[in-house]
């Protein structure tokens, strides 16, 4: 296939991306199968153009400039339950998996409700929440490289620690991944999921763009709290605030250029940084094209 007959020219990121913000993508594929993933993957090679896979798109400040190369928006969505263990294709939505096995039985995965976002990006950034991380209920990954050889990693072999794994600032791309919770009470399940999701949005700043947590919580503090001690909460740059609900969260007030929303995390880093001596780490991927205009 030729790069000319296949995907979108230009399409901009920002109507992928949970904080609304992002530029063009070079070419912009969707699918929808392991088939169609695969092919994506396939006509990149063959064309030698970057690959950059997108899941829900809820973790990324995506550069104004946009990103070069071919865009693949993973929507690949399918489970499959066996006993206590769900396998998921890397498209499937986090929310779907916990949903899925709750209504199987399942319990323990409930805190996968309230992570936005693909099953890809849960493995490839170790997303957690409530007590509990993707690294704690994996079993094991399909992977793939560029080349489109696939391999399976066990959980020990992908390098889990806090927010992040060793996939993060490689090319491979999660296929699809198997979790075990535990059988149990499926309205016990399903009222778990309820309990946490009214929990997270009387905390959390869920009506205005955002990529959640900015920030990786510092050992043995919270990032929200030393931006507030620091005095920024509510802080505006541009069209980007530091959320006036929860100071680890920027929002995009309707206007945010990700120029803005990467100067305000950078002021926030030198603020915390001069008054507390914390390094403040981002959990949120800057991806792109950075360079100057
Ligand atoms: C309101 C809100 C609340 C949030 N709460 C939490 C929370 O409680 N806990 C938490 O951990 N996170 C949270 N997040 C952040 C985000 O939801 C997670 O980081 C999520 O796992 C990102 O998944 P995604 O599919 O959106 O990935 P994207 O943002 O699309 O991509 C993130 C990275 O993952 C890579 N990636 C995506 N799919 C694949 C794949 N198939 N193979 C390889 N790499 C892939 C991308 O290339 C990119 O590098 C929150 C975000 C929002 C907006």
């Amino acid at each position: 296939m030729t790069v000319a007959a296949w995907g979108t020219r230009g399409e901009p990121m920002a109507k992928h991306t949970s904080l609304r913000i992002g530029g063009p993508a070079d070419v912009f594929v969707r699918v929808t199968s392991e088939d169609d993933l695969r092919g994506a993957v396939a006509v990149a090679r063959q064309h030698e153009l970057p690959v950059f896979v997108l899941g829900g798109g809820t973790n990324l400040l995506v550069a104004d400039r946009g990103i070069r190369g071919v865009v693949i928006e993973n929507a690949w969505s399918e489970d499959a339950v066996d006993g206590d263990t769900i396998t998921a294709a890397s498209g499937t939505a986090l929310a779907h998996v916990a949903a899925a096995a709750a209504r199987s039985g399942i319990e323990g995965l409930e805190w996968m409700a309230t992570v936005p976002g693909t099953v890809g990006g849960a493995v490839h950034g170790n997303a957690g929440a409530f007590g509990s991380e993707a690294a704690a209920e994996l079993i094991d990954a399909e992977l793939m490289d560029l080349n489109g050889d696939s391999w399976t990693a066990a959980n020990a072999d992908l390098g889990f620690a806090y927010r992040t794994s060793a996939l993060q600032g490689t090319p491979v791309i999660v296929v699809r991944a198997r979790f075990r919770g535990r059988r149990g009470d499926r309205a016990a399940a399903v009222r778990r999921i309820k309990e946490i999701a009214n929990e997270r949005a009387a905390k959390q700043p869920l009506a205005q763009p955002n990529t959640g947590s900015i920030f990786r919580n510092p050992s043995g503090d919270f990032a929200g709290r030393l931006i507030e001690a620091a005095g920024l909460k509510g802080r505006r740059l541009g069209g980007a605030m530091v959320s006036a609900k929860h100071a680890n969260f920027i929002v995009n007030t309707g206007t945010a250029s990700a120029a803005d929303v990467r100067e305000l995390l950078r002021l926030c880093q030198r603020e915390v940084k001069e008054r507390f001596g914390v390094d403040l780490v981002p959990e949120v991927e800057m991806v792109g094209d950075w360079s100057a205009p």
